[in-house]
C-alpha cells in the first residue's frame, strides 16, 4: 500500500486524456486499498486559474474518483520549497544562471549537433562563472535562474508500465528567474510531504523522472515508485488538445454524453469493459490489474470529440 496521487496544473480545463490518466492513478491506488491524494499544481501565477482548479475537482467527483484528506495547493507551499532550495544551495551543487531563453536554445541546438548529445540539454554556460562575472551580470539587471549541477549523471529506474528507463541529467533549473520554484523541485518536495509512495502520470513526464530521482537523493528523501501511462491521441495521431473539439467533460455533456458515458468509454479503452457496457468506478477497481495497463497510446475515436 502506497499513497497514490493526481496533481493537475490548472492552466486549462482538463481534457479527456488528463481525466483518463486521473482514473488510472485512482485505480492504481484503490486497487491496492491505498489512499488517493490530490494536489493542485498552481505554482505559476501567470497560468493558473482558480476556475480550472475547481472544474478539475468537480470533474473528478462527477466521474466518481474520490480522494482522501484535504487537497494540497502547491501555491501555499512556498516556504517548504524555499527551505529545500536553501538546502540545495548549501550543498554547493547549485549555481545562478543568467542565460536568456534564446541563448539557451541557440546553445542547445548547436550542442545537439554533436554526436550523443541529449537534445536541448543546458550546455553549462554559467556553470563556472567567477564571482566577478556574476556581479557584472547582476549589475546589468539580469535576474538569474538557479540550476543544480546534474553534470551528465545518469539515473535509471524500473517503471511499473514502461519497464526499465534511464536518462541523463543536465544542469536543470530548480528556481525560475521570477523566484517561483520550478516544477521538478516542487513535485519532489510535495510528493514527499504528502507521503506519496507511487506516482502515476502521463508518459510525457517520463523524461523528468531521472531529474526528480536525482533531486530526491540530494535532498535525502525517499523517492516514490513510478508508473507512466500512455497518453490519449486524436484520430490523426496527435496528442489530444483543446483544438481537437469536444475534449472536456463539460463539452461532452453539451453533446449529451454524461460522465457515466465517458467513464464507460475510458473503461473500454483500458480493456475493463465491453463497448456500451455501463460501469461504476467500484466495478473497475475489481477488474483492474496494473500489469494489464495498455502499453500503447489510446486513439480517441473521432466520433467522440468531433462536433458535427
Ligand atoms: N502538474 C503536472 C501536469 O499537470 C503533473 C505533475 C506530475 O504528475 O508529476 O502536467
Amino acid at each position: 500500500m502506497a499513497n497514490g496521487r493526481f496533481a493537475p496544473s490548472p492552466s486549462a480545463r482538463l481534457h479527456l486524456g488528463n481525466l483518463r490518466t486521473a482514473l488510472l492513478a485512482w485505480l492504481f491506488a484503490r486497487s491496492t486499498e491505498s489512499r488517493f491524494l490530490l494536489r493542485i499544481e498552481d505554482l505559476d501565477p501567470a497560468s493558473s486559474r482558480m476556475e480550472h482548479a475547481e472544474a478539475a475537482l468537480a470533474d473528478f467527483a462527477a466521474l466518481g474518483l474520490d480522494h482522501d484528506g484535504v487537497v494540497m495547493w502547491q501555491s501555499e507551499r512556498r516556504e517548504h520549497h524555499d527551505l529545500a532550495l536553501a538546502g540545495l544551495v548549501a550543498t554547493g551543487e547549485t549555481y545562478p544562471c543568467f542565460c536568456s531563453r534564446k541563448e539557451i536554445l541557440a546553445d542547445a541546438e548547436a550542442a545537439a549537433r554533436a554526436p550523443h548529445a541529449p537534445a536541448f540539454a543546458y550546455v553549462g554556460t554559467c556553470r563556472d562563472l567567477s564571482s566577478g562575472q556574476r556581479a557584472e551580470r547582476e549589475a546589468a539587471g539580469r535576474r538569474p535562474t538557479l540550476r543544480v549541477r546534474g553534470e551528465g549523471r545518469r539515473y535509471g529506474f524500473v517503471d511499473a508500465v514502461v519497464g526499465e528507463f534511464e536518462g541523463e541529467i543536465d544542469d536543470f533549473v530548480i528556481r525560475r528567474s521570477d523566484g517561483v520554484p520550478a516544477y521538478n523541485l516542487a513535485v519532489v518536495v510535495d510528493d514527499y510531504a504528502q507521503g506519496v509512495g507511487q506516482v502515476v502520470r502521463g508518459d510525457d513526464l517520463l523524461d523528468t523522472t531521472p531529474r526528480q530521482l536525482f533531486l530526491s537523493e540530494l535532498l535525502g528523501l525517499l523517492p516514490p515508485t513510478y508508473a507512466h501511462v500512455p497518453l490519449v491521441l486524436d484520430a490523426s495521431g496527435e496528442r489530444l488538445a483543446k483544438r481537437h473539439g469536444a475534449v472536456t467533460l463539460a463539452d461532452q455533456q453539451t453533446l449529451g454524453r454524461t460522465p457515466a458515458d465517458v467513464l464507460s468509454l475510458f473503461a473500454v479503452s483500458l480493456g475493463l469493459a465491453d463497448s456500451g457496457e455501463p460501469v461504476r468506478v467500484a466495478d473497475l477497481v475489481e477488474r483492474f490489474d496494473p500489469a494489464s495497463v495498455p502499453r500503447m497510446p489510446w486513439t480517441m475515436p473521432a466520433s467522440v470529440i468531433v462536433v458535427q
